[in-house]
């Protein structure tokens, strides 16, 4: 249109309805809002020990949680870092420290020792809560810092027990008044560009989007309180801290915990528990996919295959298919800033609708998605692909202390801006084509290029590096970088990959070095990792 005429909004929603949500409440106070329907049930079962706590178990432990954390000197609005492998401490700790009014900051218990520092002093973590087997790791600048150290099991010297918060009195926590817009959990993650950074998520934003996934009078009924739900991702990534934990305590279901991915005990648990719903990585899906264990099994419970935080071809959906012909088998797509879900499956909807192969599913209820063309910004129709953007409660508050990274990823009208790209098709089917941002994913976490590079060129024999994904069968992708050696410099590809690999979780590992004489960049600066990632494409270099 001319100049100052508007132009026209495409703007997509859900096909079911909006419901109510009750976003006043403290997270906690959601999720065991129907309590009393389901107390005695199970609610967290340890895989590897077998051993049941039942919904009024972990109610209870949880608000003794919350008052061992206040006999600590936890304060409201304090943070806690959650360093921790899937366990039921983790589920204690996480809704303690929400029913204390404090956050949670989680990360991987891999992650090398200058990995957690960084994040336990960026977040001003108060308190680190870990096991024995990490806490070496965090002892020493613990103590420098003046940071708790707890431990859920055996603590060295010098280190808390859990147990001092799950023996304190729940009658000695003083009220808190918690503001639905105050912040409970905090994971990190780098999302469109740069470094890690905290990510603000609410009261008010993990409740909408737990009601987003399983409330409502026509929900689309991923799960019921008979559900018995896998827990085998890491509950430090907002993913199946959200959409699994969560999600499943809101509905009453069993969750069972398992400490790490390991395909014959996942497939004797899953048939021992009877497991109904099996939420995965495309990696874990492809494990499944080739293994011939798993026709020795009895899989006949799994009613629900879920599949999210990488891309899941069509060929690895069918192989699934065939493979548990019981299972429905849906992608969600989730970005830890959205809070995390965009859009999930209906395929297990009352009525469901169809679902594609490669669909990521529909946009969540009570949300807005438009999909943008990344040069001129104006909103797409159908069929068209851009960067996909959502709007909602459900979304972060922002980025912690970092208002520019803020405003760059949600604009003035409250869109956040992924840096995926995709399109909706004619029947509003999400699919997700390419990635705009730098982001790596290798079987689903997280590797920020701007960390490597960071970490590469501060090495005297590197005068410059780009780092970018590249397409393997296994991982999804790995982390690739191109080098420019110092003047004179015969550093080696090995050296460089020690070098990094000294320092760094093992996925964010190096897989190839390419020497280059310069690393192509536009006049301001930025690294044009488009050319670098289309040279890869054309066949590797060097
Ligand atoms: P994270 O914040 O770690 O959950 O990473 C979010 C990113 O993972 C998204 O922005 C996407 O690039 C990618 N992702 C998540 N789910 C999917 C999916 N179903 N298909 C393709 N990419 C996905």
């Amino acid at each position: 249109g001319s100049i100052g005429e508007p132009h026209e909004e495409f703007i997509f929603r859900s096909k079911l309805p909006n419901i109510y949500i009750p976003d006043h409440l403290p997270l906690h106070s959601y999720c065991f809002e129907n309590i009393s329907q389901f107390s005695s049930r199970p609610c967290v079962i340890n895989g590897p020990t077998g051993e049941v706590y039942s919904y009024a178990d972990v109610e209870l432990t949880s608000r003794k949680v919350a008052a061992g954390l206040n006999k600590l000197g936890i304060q409201q609005g304090d943070v806690i870092m959650l360093l921790l492998q899937n366990s039921p401490e983790f589920v204690f700790a996480f809704l303690g420290a929400s029913y204390r009014g404090a956050m949670s900051t989680t990360a991987n218990p891999f992650y090398t020792p200058a990995e957690i520092a960084k994040q336990a002093l960026a977040s001003k973590a108060k308190l680190i809560i870990t096991q024995s087997s990490y806490a070496e790791k965090v002892k020493e600048f613990a103590k420098e810092n003046d940071l708790k150290v707890m431990c859920m099991d055996s603590p060295p010297d010098g280190c808390l027990h859990f147990s001092e918060l799950t023996n304190a009195d729940e009658n000695e926590m003083p009220a808190v008044k918690i503001n639905p817009d105050d912040v409970v959990a905090l994971p990190y993650s780098s999302g469109t560009t740069g470094l890690p950074k905290g990510v603000m998520l609410t009261h008010k934003g993990l409740v909408t989007s737990v009601a987003q996934q399983v409330d409502g009078e026509n929900p689309n009924l991923y799960f019921h309180s008979e559900d018995v739900i896998l827990c085998v991702l890491p509950l430090f990534h907002i993913y199946s801290l959200n959409s699994v934990l969560l999600c499943a305590l809101r509905v009453g279901a069993a969750i069972l915990i398992m400490q790490k991915f390991e395909i014959i005990t996942l497939m004797e648990l899953i048939q021992k528990h009877k497991v109904t719903i099996a939420p995965f990585v495309p990696p874990i899906v492809l494990a499944i996919a080739k293994s011939p264990v798993v026709d020795n099994y009895d899989l006949s419970s799994i009613r629900t295959v879920l599949s999210g935080a990488a891309p899941m071809g069509k060929e690895l959906e069918d192989t699934v298919r065939a493979k548990l012909p019981n299972a429905k088998l849906g992608q969600g797509y989730g970005m830890t800033e959205a809070g995390p879900v965009l859009s999930m499956c209906l395929a297990f909807a009352k009525e469901p609708f169809d679902v594609k192969s490669g669909s990521c599913g529909t946009v969540v209820r009570n949300a807005e998605m438009k999909i943008v063309d990344p040069g001129s910004g104006a909103s797409l129709p159908k069929n068209q692909s851009g960067e996909i953007c959502i709007r909602g409660s459900q979304i972060m508050k922002g980025y912690l202390n970092d208002p520019e990274a803020t405003e760059r990823t949600i604009d003035k009208e409250e869109w956040l801006h992924t840096g995926d790209i995709g399109y909706i098709d004619d029947n509003d089917e999400l699919f997700i084509v390419d990635r705009l941002k730098e982001l790596i994913k290798y079987k689903g976490f997280q590797v920020a290029p701007a960390e490597l590079e960071a970490m590469l060129i501060a090495h005297p024999n590197i005068s410059d590096a780009a780092v970018v994904p590249m397409k393997d069968d296994a991982a999804g992708e790995v982390p690739v970088a191109f080098v420019v050696r110092s003047n004179g410099s015969k550093i080696t590809e090995d050296e460089i990959k020690q070098y990094v690999s000294k320092q760094v979780v093992f996925y964010k590992r190096i897989g190839r070095v390419f020497f280059a004489d310069a690393i192509p960049k536009a006049p301001s600066g930025k690294i044009l990792r488009k050319d670098l990632r289309a040279k890869l494409a054309a066949g590797l270099p060097n």
